[in-house]
């Protein structure tokens, strides 16, 4: 079996101490490849090459935008000739259904494109100041932040790496990057795309292994000018603690514990499908997922009656095969999502559907779970406050707006939330006053690279995609020029 190895200074490499992992296929528990683990002095060697390319060789840095543009598209031109592979990978890996896979792709693509592009859009500004220290012309110019190190989850193996590396990239910076060791796959592809592109040495590096080694040791590294990481809440709290050693630039996103707010006046098939999308997609592992339905009274019912309905009809099994839901990533994490399951019933929450493992046929061995619905729930039950990565959804009551409005923004998380109504000027009050960053109205989830996403709360700090994520990587430089050099006379009284 070929082993999956490391991408330091421009060459392919094994961990310093041999250790290897296996990356496990979650629809049948096989093993998909052999990993090499990354060690603490294998993740510095990997700093100093990125130093190394940023402040001394200068290449990637020095490129004009032009052709560092240009090299974003053709990064993104290979992986459209690599797409089926690249879509192929993260279904096996991950375990989602291949056409979400492939949109992925498709996303991860049309970002370097979107970032190639907006490197040459005007940036930086001019100020008019106060003359108190004679006529001066004050504008702004943005520079790399320098070495940036990115860290990400196994949800979007693919494309939570993109949504950083592009930018990062973009904006001239050298980067160390560290995906989830549940799915690296479809990341040793895409460095296989960087070099085959010519990306110049030391500008990208690659490494694999735990992030409590080799994650911990980026954050807290001092040639690492920038941490940006996305995953749980509780591990984005200790990389701000270990980034305080040289104060650097830090970008997180993290968990989220999101509201979709359903009012009587709602197209209540239309809430249904969407409801369905915010938290059955991806089978649940999703970060921004309506997984607390918090609905009108009088229509709950009825609601419920049709969403349950559907969440039967989910097909599940092999995600090469196309089915509505695939298997969740590893069984470590279905038996944590079991065991949220497990407490929604003992903690009185009333299991409208789902509940349990998936079993039928060649399912048996995976780590499958079928589409949960619990009924009756209340803010204190642990289903309802914690975030459950899973296909998990609960369903609360409200009679008064001002009654949904509390409920929705009583969580720590502030990531999504949806109200959905057919009264407009309804829709667009409830939404102000949802304390989150991406929010959608008579809909749920839809994500484009154009506009900013990122959380409130303890949902993280900063934001990806747009021009917002663009200058995440980026410094920005105030210069101001004396317009008229000379003697100022300051210190003749
Ligand atoms: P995780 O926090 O366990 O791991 C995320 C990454 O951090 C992995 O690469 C991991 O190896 C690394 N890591 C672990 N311990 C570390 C440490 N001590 N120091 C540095 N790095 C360390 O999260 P996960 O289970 O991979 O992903 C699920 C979480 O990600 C959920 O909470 C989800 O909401 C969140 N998420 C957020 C967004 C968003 O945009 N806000 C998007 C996707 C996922």
């Amino acid at each position: 079996m070929e082993l999956k190895k490391m991408f330091i200074d421009g060459e392919w490499v094994t961990g310093s101490e041999g250790g290897t992992s296996k990356s496990i296929n979650p629809t049948d528990g096989s093993v998909l490849a052999e990993v090499t683990e990354g060690t603490v002095e294998d993740v510095r060697r990997a700093v100093a090459a990125a130093k190394k390319s940023f402040y001394q060789t200068r290449e990637w840095r020095d490129m004009d935008s032009q052709a560092r543009g240009d090299m974003l598209l053709k990064i993104a031109d290979a992986m459209e000739v690599e797409k089926d592979e690249l879509a192929r990978l993260d279904t096996l890996d991950h375990g989602k259904p291949l056409r979400e896979a492939e949109c992925d792709v498709d996303d991860a693509i049309h970002n370097f494109r979107y970032y190639a592009s907006l490197i040459k859009a005007p940036c930086g500004g001019v100020y008019e100041v106060n003359e108190g220290f004679g006529k001066m012309h004050s504008y702004t110019i943005h520079e790399p932040v320098g070495v940036c190190a990115l860290i990400t989850p196994w949800n979007y193996p693919l494309l939570m790496g993109v949504w950083k590396l592009a930018p990062a990239l973009a904006a001239g910076n050298s980067v160390v990057f560290k995906p989830s060791s549940n799915c690296v796959l479809s990341s040793v592809k895409l460095f296989e795309i960087f070099e085959k592109v010519g990306m110049p040495k030391g500008s990208v590096n690659l490494v694999l292994g735990p992030g409590s080694t080799i994650g911990n040791e980026l954050a807290e590294n001092m040639d690492v000018d920038m941490i940006t990481f996305t995953g749980s809440t509780a591990v984005g709290q200790g990389i701000m603690r270990a980034a305080a050693g040289n104060v650097k630039k830090i970008g997180l996103e993290l968990g989220g514990k999101s509201p979709n707010v359903i009012f009587a006046d709602a197209d209540l098939d239309g809430a249904v499908e969407w409801a369905m999308i915010g938290v059955f997609l991806n089978q649940g592992e999703i970060c921004s997922a309506g997984s607390r339905i918090i609905i009108e009274e009088s229509i709950k019912d009825e609601f419920v009656k049709r969403l349950a309905k559907k969440a039967n009809a989910i097909t599940i099994g092999n995600p090469l095969e196309n089915p509505d839901m695939g298997p969740l990533v590893s069984e470590s994490h279905m038996n944590k999502v079991l065991g949220y399951i497990e407490s929604g019933i003992k903690e009185g929450a009333t299991l409208v559907c789902g509940g349990e493992r998936y079993t039928e046929g060649e399912c048996a061995k995976g780590y499958f779970v079928r589409p949960t619905v619990f009924d009756d729930c209340t803010d204190d039950m642990t289903i309802v406050k914690e975030e459950i990565f899973g296909p998990v959804v609960t369903v609360q009551t409200f009679r008064t707006e001002q009654e949904a409005i509390n409920m929705a923004n009583n969580t720590e998380y502030g990531l999504a939330g949806a109200v959905f109504t057919s009264d407009g000027a309804r829709a667009l009050r409830v939404i102000k006053e949802i304390r989150a960053g991406i929010t959608w109205i008579n809909c749920y989830n839809p994500c484009f690279n154009e506009a900013p996403w990122g959380g409130y709360k303890k949902s993280g700090i900063g934001r990806e995609l747009g021009v917002h994520g663009l200058e995440e990587y980026q410094e920005i430089k105030q210069i101001n020029i004396n317009l008229n050099p000379g003697v100022l006379g300051w210190y003749e009284h």
